[in-house]
């Protein structure tokens, strides 16, 4: 094996992977020169998998087994509102799975989402190896800032699945804003703003030579590119349906290829004020083949999405004022993910920012880049950096009442440990059960709930004597463990929660197995070890 970390930047819609050597770092080049990846994965009716631009280059004809945007599905709770927005705008199935996890059913099978993230980890790997010449097993994986602590598990066990050893699940736009200020003697305050295909994070941090801290990080893990494709869908679908009266929406070929043509026409929008959708043949009606053909202005595509890029300025504004700062005193912004190419979004960054976005980061490939150099000095091949992040929730437990009361307040730096003595509330209570929970309502059930424990064989006391120390820590990828000990008999209890929806060890060691030795698509053999 190899000393190679690679800095895996894991989008929703592209993914990019870069590399340190010898102190310049590298983005790693597939054939054909494609500095980033799709997300992509399709399937084959036996078993076998695509992963990347061949599978999104066949998806309009086999729609319903290829697999994007998976990220919006990892680490959720399928009966959740998030996984029903998501899955209202794919064309492949999404059931249910044993863990109340979102599955994708493909030919029968059921995928969990790690799987999926998995196999197009494993292409990554392979790229890189071809690359570098090298084996690699060790990574490090970006997450939007604004992942909960079941995202980052999930995202954890995709890297396990794919035989990966991950150093360090860290955060897009720190990852950003190391690419940025690594190794550059500055002293800064800055605002890493990354829109990406599925989510936005905002970050604020306080950079000098060999330490980066995030002051505060807010975020939606629900707003993206493909939000913006989606409103292009909808209005071009809506005009041709009513000259028509042929559903689109129903036909998942037709609308795989608007939902391409709508994505390219957005990236078009960028720089040309206009430009054609152009889709012939894409219906029939009564044997005759319709055609889809129609401009769309700059301007349209502002007003349909114009909305959604106000809700980012409005969790900008959020996150300076947790990080208790104004607008004045940032030195930098940084743009980051492909959706900051888009003319309005920088305006509108720039506006409220009052400041020209930094031109040196490049929004595809800052994030990996900085992946690559957290996991070069994790090798301690470089020197240390010290990073300072901060949870993006609360984290509480279920009190009386149905109460939460926050152990850990939202954008405390991590790692981080809290504690505080709780007691029971009836007499002879011989156990509490705790919940701990993710969220900022004060009401339990608004939050959610990361994981439930019981501590046992407390002695018989009056209520209100026992005392119980419940102990939370979050390490420096943002998982949580939390612990609760009865100070009496010191008898403790603990667990790394688990988020209901991810995989069991069980289940990861098989698939870890099955997928060992799966070739990924596109590869070149002559791999050294
Ligand atoms: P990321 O997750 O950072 O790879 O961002 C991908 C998103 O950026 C996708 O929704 C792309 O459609 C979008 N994107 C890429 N290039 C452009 C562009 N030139 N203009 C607008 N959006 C773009």
């Amino acid at each position: 094996m190899s000393d190679f970390v690679l800095g895996i930047d894991l989008g929703t819609t592209y993914s990019c992977v870069a590399v340190m050597e010898q102190s310049d770092v590298r983005v790693l080049e597939q054939k054909g020169g494609y500095r980033t990846l799709p997300s992509v994965v399709a399937f084959n009716l036996d078993g076998s998998s695509m992963v990347g631009h061949i599978a999104k280059r066949q998806a309009v004809t086999n729609a319903e087994n290829t697999v994007y945007a998976a990220k919006r599905l990892i680490g959720r709770n399928f009966s959740g509102p998030d996984v029903e927005r998501a899955v209202k705008s794919v064309p492949y199935k999404v059931v249910q799975g044993p863990n109340r996890d979102p599955r994708i059913q493909i030919f029968k099978r059921n995928y969990s989402i790690p799987e999926i993230s998995a196999l197009i980890l494993k292409q990554i790997k392979a790229i890189a190896e071809e690359a570098l010449h090298a084996k690699i097993d060790k990574v490090v994986i970006t997450v939007p800032a604004y992942f909960s602590d079941g995202q980052r598990q999930a995202t954890k066990d995709a890297g396990f699945i794919a035989g990966l050893e991950v150093l360090r699940i860290v955060n897009e736009p720190t990852a950003a804003a190391l690419a940025f200020g690594y190794k550059k003697k500055m002293n800064k305050k800055i605002a890493v703003y990354d829109l990406g295909g599925g989510t936005f994070d905002i970050s604020i941090l306080d950079i000098s030579t060999d330490a980066f801290e995030v002051l505060a990080t807010a975020g939606n893990t629900f707003l993206g590119g493909e939000d913006f494709d989606q409103r292009i869908i909808d209005f071009v679908a809506k005009s041709y349906e009513s000259e028509y009266e042929i559903s689109i929406q129903k036909d998942k070929m037709a609308l795989q290829r608007l939902k391409d043509a709508a994505e390219a026409a957005k990236c078009q929008l960028s720089s040309l004020l206009e430009t054609e959708i152009n889709l012939p043949f894409l219906t029939t009606l009564n044997n005759e083949s319709k055609h889809l053909r129609r401009t769309l202005h700059r301007v349209e595509l502002e007003k349909l999405t114009g909305d959604l890029i106000d809700e980012t300025i409005r969790i900008c504004a959020s996150a300076l004022e947790m990080a208790a700062l104004n607008v004045s005193q940032i030195d930098d912004v940084l743009l980051v993910g492909g959706m900051t190419r888009m003319p309005l979004v920088q305006q509108k960054v720039k506006e409220f920012f009052e400041k020209i976005p930094a031109k040196n980061v490049h929004p595809d490939e800052a994030v990996a880049i900085g992946a690559a150099i957290l996991g070069a000095t994790l090798m301690e091949e470089e020197a240390p950096v010290i990073l300072l992040d901060v949870t993006p929730f609360s984290l509480g437990i279920r009190t009386a009442g149905g109460f939460s009361t926050i152990l850990v307040q939202k954008n405390s730096t991590i790692p981080t440990e809290a504690g505080h003595i709780f007691t029971t509330v009836t007499d002879g209570q011989r156990s509490v059960k705790i919940q701990v929970l993710q969220g900022e309502s004060k009401l339990a059930t608004e939050n959610t709930l990361l994981g439930e424990f019981t501590l046992t064989d407390i002695p018989v006391q009056k209520a209100g004597e026992p005392e119980i120390m419940v102990t939370f820590s979050i390490d420096s990828n943002g998982i949580v463990q939390a612990s609760a000990k009865d100070l009496k008999t010191k008898k403790e209890q603990s667990i790394v929660v688990t988020s209901k929806s991810t995989l069991s060890d069980e289940e990861k060691d098989k698939l870890a197995a099955e997928y060992k030795d799966s070739t990924p698509n596109e590869l070149v053999a002559d791999v050294k070890t």
